[in-house]
């Protein structure tokens, strides 16, 4: 019963990080894309770790390019997406 687990965001802040988020470039594909795709990743937790009866699946929310399906890294190094090939 705990509504207030989020921390709340003032009407201030929510409006600054607005116009710093209209001032950010969108993040690109090393293609060039900037569209992405929502996709899920599956690992699995063996029923030795996990104390339960079967395997544990874990779904794991990744990003893949529309157009060259790689998936996008955010350790990918800004400076690497930006040049032009
Ligand atoms: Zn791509």
């Amino acid at each position: 019963m705990n509504k207030n687990q989020q921390p709340e965001i003032t009407q201030e802040q929510a409006a600054m990080l607005n116009s710093y988020l209209q001032n950010q470039p969108f993040l690109k594909c090393v293609c060039g894309s900037e569209i992405f795709n929502e996709v899920t990743k599956l690992k699995r937790i063996s029923k030795l770790i996990s104390g339960t009866s079967n395997d544990v699946l874990v779904p794991i929310p990744a990003l893949v390019c529309v157009k060259c399906n790689k998936e996008f890294s955010s350790i990918t190094e800004p400076e690497s997406v930006i040049k032009t090939p």
